[in-house]
């Protein structure tokens, strides 16, 4: 096993020529491959590398956080997890993820489907896209996998061994911890923000309501093993053409709550509904508000009724047991149950978005919806009403019930 060496865009062909995967996808003379760096992620490189026959992605973990760099050491193994999560999330919801074509654990590098025309969703939802399978796709995703790697369906030694392996992912654990349920509640070092909302962030700061409940919703994430997630589902981590929607990026993984990735998705969604008035030069966006409203009821509904068809079909791990209930001809025990499986979801859903929407503009790792309104005055006032929906939807997060009254906050915010 040779000592870990990061790529670069004239190594990557001599390193990886003999590799037969790629060479079948690339083509087999490698002195041929031109390469590209077009990482543009908070953490590894990634590189495309083409030739006569085609294409791949090359992605690489780096020691340390790409975003601060060397003075942050963070470890290769989030790569491991990465590729043990893609394995998984392929069989949970076939096509959903890029296929992967090879995996090296020591130097920290995955080979995959290079996805193209696809372009990242959070850019094409900047643009004012309107892609029509989003909300069904990521509805299905959430559903299946979040089902799919529970105890609802596991057999339970292997989900055991599974929460075991995913439990090593300790550092990327440590990140959310940290700079998503604290560090935007106090004057943490790494925290900035957009001039102008200072009057609004000393007032979060100081909302006890608010801080208590970041730190529920940070207990549930650490304590509730649930199911395996991707860890860090935003509209950054979702590809997309107009016909085809693909997740990537699951080096986060690890065995947490499901509301969990429900809830940073969802909040993507509303943040880029926030951050529409800020993209107004070229035209209005009403319709593209409107749109985002629309396919975050499209994730929910889509999500519940997958989730509710795997209920009653693939139920068969150590929870719910049909058992006690259907086969008992007590149906009504195992939709009660049902319900208040996807209300817990709901509710801590809730919880885990508002968090999301604070830390992204008030911690270390900022989202393009705001980064690209370029007028700061305008950015600010965008970011002020995605902290003040985040802060609602948090603390009142068992008193709202539907994502009709949460479309009705928004617009009232907006
Ligand atoms: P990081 O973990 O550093 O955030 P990502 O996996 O999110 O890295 O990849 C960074 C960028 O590289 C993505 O935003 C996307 O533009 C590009 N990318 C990553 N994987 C693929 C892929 N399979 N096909 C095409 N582009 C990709
Ligand atoms: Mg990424
Ligand atoms: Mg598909
Ligand atoms: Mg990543």
């Amino acid at each position: 096993m040779s000592a870990f060496e990061a790529l670069t865009v004239s190594t990557l062909p001599v390193r990886l020529g003999q590799e037969a995967a790629i060479r079948q996808r690339v083509g087999d003379d490698p002195s041929a491959w031109s390469v590209d760096e077009v990482g543009d992620g908070n953490l590894n490189l990634v590189f495309i590398v083409r030739g006569a026959a085609g294409a791949v992605i090359v992605k690489q973990a780096l020691p340390y956080v790409r975003l601060v760099g060397e003075s942050w050491p963070l470890p290769l193994k989030r790569s491991f997890f990465e590729y043990h999560a893609l394995i998984r999330q392929a069989e949970r919801d076939p096509g959903m993820v890029p296929e992967i074509f090879h995996f090296d654990e020591a130097q920290a590098i995955i080979v995959m489907e290079f996805l193209s025309p696809h372009i990242i969703l959070r850019r094409a939802l900047i643009e004012g896209q309107q892609l029509p399978k989003i909300g069904r796709d990521l509805g299905n995703f959430i559903a299946r996998t979040l089902f799919r790697g529970s105890d609802l369906a596991m057999e339970t030694r292997k989900r055991k061994a599974d929460l075991a392996l995913f439990a090593d992912n300790v550092e990327l654990c440590d990140i959310t911890e940290n700079l998503v349920f604290s560090d935007p509640y106090f004057e943490a070092p790494l925290n900035r923000h957009t001039p102008g909302l200072e009057a609004i962030v000393t007032e979060l700061r100081a909302d006890r309501d608010m801080k208590v409940e970041a730190q529920r919703m940070k207990h549930l994430f650490a304590a509730k093993a649930e199911t395996l997630l991707h860890g860090d589902l935003h509209t950054g981590s979702v590809m997309v053409t107009m016909d085809d929607t693909r997740v990537i990026d699951p080096e986060f993984a690890f065995y947490g709550p499901m509301a969990f990735d429900v809830g940073m998705l969802i909040a993507n969604f509303w943040m880029s509904y926030f951050s529409q008035s800020g993209h107004e030069a070229h035209g209005p966006r009403d319709a593209m508000r409107a749109y985002l409203l629309d396919t975050v009821e499209e994730i929910w509904t889509t999500f519940t009724i997958e989730f509710t068809r795997l209920w009653h079909e693939e139920r068969r791990g150590i929870l719910y047991q049909a058992s006690l209930f259907e086969d008992r001809n007590d149906r009504l025990a195992s939709e009660q149950a049902l319900h208040g499986v996807i209300h817990d979801i709901w509710t801590d859903m809730l919880g885990f978005a508002g968090v999301e929407m604070h830390r992204r503009i008030l911690g270390l790792a900022h989202n393009a919806d705001f980064e690209t309104i370029a007028d700061e005055a305008k950015r600010a006032a965008c970011e002020t009403k995605a902290l003040k929906f985040g802060r609602h939807i948090a603390v009142n997060r068992t008193r709202i019930h539907s994502p009709a009254d949460l479309a009705t906050l928004a617009e009232r915010l907006e």
